[in-house]
């Protein structure tokens, strides 16, 4: 821990955290939101409790349980291909860890919780409409089943927080928002980039064992090539989960190596966004002037942030060991390949491997691209159709069934698909809609869901934020409310034009 004291700017050396108290966010508060499965699940707490007005305080900064030494994390990172120098918890305070009463180890953190020595030019905060996206979303991933950051409250506040949202010269009085959100560890690619870049060899050395006796169970640590074995790991893990992205039509927005987890967890929700239409050249960030993170490249940029991880651990392996390393990172397309192919084979409610599937997912992506079909709707409408209403093309109040069978091609993908369906033996047609419909969600939550949300909360009206939050945590499950709410239905005309950027 850094010993310089205060919240000033500067470049921190030979250290991993700074102490840092939270700047209270100016009241009055409002609990906008709060996860009832985080707060009772993972930290043992009585969700009544949030209604308290100790808590409003602790869950923005305004209060520390005693004993609690706040930390601002140092990190640097690769932004957009380049090297990017000391960036840090800006707007972060880690308040510690706790240990529940499964034994889970869980570090909590205040987002948006004032300035810290790596606030840079930034103000410390984060407004309403980001915070709510963070928190709606890195719930609604969990529950999507793909590993995530946490949340568990959202309070808004009164205090002015001024943004330029689209960098137009355009800037806007918002309000302040913080995040209390809980992750097994937010150590970040970039945690060990800024000490190799930095020469700290023998802290680099240091974070790495205790990163690894923390949380890789699996790495022995009187291994000499542990640093082998946990490299492969979150070679691995890094791969499967941008594969689960990828089956959820998930872009993160901002996939820079201080934005991915070590633990392989999704990290930072800022632009993100869940395709639509499906197009690979999806990009959810206006920000992201040349598409570097656009949907159908994240596969190969976890391959550029895993570079720079190797790059990273150069310094504490022997050369025979980098060259190892180096055989592992080419390891990573292969793993990807087969994780995604896994997970599309079950979207499409395969069982066992024949030697078309690859070319049945692809053909069915390739006219999901050519008629702008949506690619959630499009997934869960294959999984709660009947092989005899595909068998008849019957599509009525399947909207995205409809798009799709508008390609010329189509009735070629459905026979082939039908036959392969009929070559499984002990399926049934229910079994099948039944395993399709547990991984093929009906709701995410889009642009223009969250933004609807947003515009309520702005004016401290938080049911829909809870409406959605409930939603989302039923993914799988068709709910009365969210037909209602055209959750499933074909998005509103008004969604296309809405844009999110980095300002948060
Ligand atoms: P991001 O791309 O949002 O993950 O942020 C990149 C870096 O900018 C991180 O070091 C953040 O802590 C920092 N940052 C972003 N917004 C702010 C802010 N409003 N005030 C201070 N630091 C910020
Ligand atoms: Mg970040
Ligand atoms: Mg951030």
């Amino acid at each position: 821990v850094d010993e310089v004291d205060g919240n000033f700017v500067r470049t921190v050396k030979n250290c991993i955290f700074s102490k840092s108290i939270p700047t209270p966010l100016k009241g009055p508060l409002r609990l906008a939101a709060v996860s009832k499965d985080v707060v009772e699940g993972i930290l043992d707490v009585d969700v009544a409790v949030t209604q308290s007005e100790e808590f409003l305080h602790y869950a923005s900064g305004g209060r520390l349980l005693q004993g609690s030494v706040p930390l601002a994390h140092r990190y640097g990172g690769h932004q957009f291909g380049y090297w990017a120098g000391q960036l840090g918890d800006g707007r972060a305070h880690s308040l510690g860890q706790y240990t529940n009463r499964n034994g889970e180890v869980w570090e909590l953190q205040l987002k948006g919780s004032g300035k810290t020595p790596y606030s840079r030019s930034g103000d410390g905060r984060a407004v309403i409409r980001s915070s709510v996206r963070e928190f709606l979303c890195s719930e609604a991933m969990h529950f999507l089943g793909v590993p995530t950051s946490r949340a568990a409250s959202l309070i808004v506040s009164d205090e002015p927080v001024l943004r330029d949202q689209f960098y137009s010269g355009n800037v806007k009085t918002e309000r302040g928002a913080v995040v209390l959100r809980l992750a097994k560890s937010w150590f970040r690619i970039g945690s060990l980039e800024i000490l190799a870049q930095s020469g700290e060899i023998d802290l680099l050395r240091k974070l790495l064992n205790f990163v690894i006796g923390e949380h890789f169970a699996s790495v022995d640590s009187d291994d000499p090539d542990k640093y082998l074995v946990f490299y492969s790991t979150v070679v691995n893990e890094t791969a499967h989960l941008i594969a689960q992205w990828m089956s959820v039509g998930f872009a993160h927005g901002v996939c820079n190596t201080d934005n991915f987890s070590l633990l392989s967890i999704t990290i930072d929700y800022g632009p993100f966004g869940f395709m639509e239409s499906y197009n690979p050249n999806f990009v959810p960030n206006t920000s992201d002037d040349e598409g570097r993170y656009s949907v159908g490249a994240q596969a190969s940029i976890g391959l550029f942030n895993l570079e720079k991880l190797l790059m990273a651990l150069s310094p504490v392996l022997s050369e025979k060991q980098q060259k190892e390393a180096k055989m592992i990172l080419k390891g990573y397309v292969d793993i990807y390949q087969m994780r995604i192919h896994q997970l599309f084979k079950a979207k499409l409610g395969l069982l066992g491997e024949e030697e078309e599937d690859g070319y049945l997912i692809a053909f069915l992506l390739k006219m999901m691209e050519d008629t702008q079909s949506d690619f959630t709707m499009t997934f869960r409408q294959l999984s709660e159709v009947s092989a005899r209403q595909l068998h008849n093309s019957d599509f009525t109040q399947m909207w995205a069934l409809e798009d799709l069978s508008s390609h010329k091609l189509f009735s070629d993908w459905l026979s082939m698909y039908l036959l392969r369906l009929s070559r499984q033996r002990d399926d049934s047609d229910l079994d099948r809609q039944h395993r399709m419909k547990n991984v093929n969600p009906r709701y995410v939550l889009r642009n223009w869901m969250a933004e609807s949300a947003i515009g309520k909360a702005e004016m401290n009206d938080f049911s829909e934020v809870e409406l959605l939050h409930h939603i989302l945590s039923f993914p799988f499950v068709t709910q009365e409310t969210a037909e209602e709410a055209g959750y499933a239905a074909r998005p509103p005309v008004w969604a296309k034009r809405l844009k999110v950027s980095c300002s948060s």
